[in-house]
């Protein structure tokens, strides 16, 4: 009965949130996400180190100027740290002096990765999480300085870099 009434009680919760989010342009409704990648906190503890779950399921920041790969412009591909998706290239990667890597584009038409309107610490920014299993990458913002004018500010720890292979 207990798990009857929770279960309720979290169905009114969730109707609520989709109403309150309808005239939003970057609502966030976790049903697109695949499944497969949906893990509980206790599944997600397991698969990432103490850093990693809390930039990517916490939400929180690197330091700047901290992060592995705020210097890296080698060949390669970045990849989502909670599920692999492939989220940036290389040659999307630019240097932004902003103390965390940033990016101009995303791998694909956009639909890798989510945005969604945050208003926490009193501002009014973009998040930007992965598509496939709702990891936090950073937060996106429209002064970029290449001609997409787009700057990803992405955490170090929110993605895994795979050099190229050489032939
Ligand atoms: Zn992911």
């Amino acid at each position: 009965m207990k798990l009857t009434l929770i279960t309720f009680a979290s169905l009114i919760l969730l109707s609520c949130s989709s109403q309150t989010t309808t005239n939003s342009p970057t609502k966030s409704t976790p049903k697109v996400m695949d499944t497969n990648y949906n893990k509980t906190d206790a599944e997600w503890k397991k698969t990432l180190t103490e850093e990693q779950y809390y930039v990517l399921r916490e939400k929180g920041t690197d330091r700047p100027f901290t992060g592995k790969y705020t210097m890296t412009f080698e060949k390669g591909i970045y990849k989502c740290a909670g599920c692999g998706y492939e989220l940036f290239k290389d040659d999307q990667k630019f240097e932004s002096h902003c103390g965390w890597p940033s990016f101009d584009s995303e791998i694909g038409n956009g639909d890798r990765i989510k945005k969604i309107k945050d208003v926490s610490l009193g501002m009014a920014r973009t998040e930007i999480v992965c598509a496939r299993c709702g990891s936090h990458l950073g937060h996106i913002f429209d002064d970029g300085p290449t001609k997409t004018g787009m700057r990803y500010c992405v955490n170090s720890t929110s993605i895994d870099f795979e050099p190229e292979k050489k032939k």
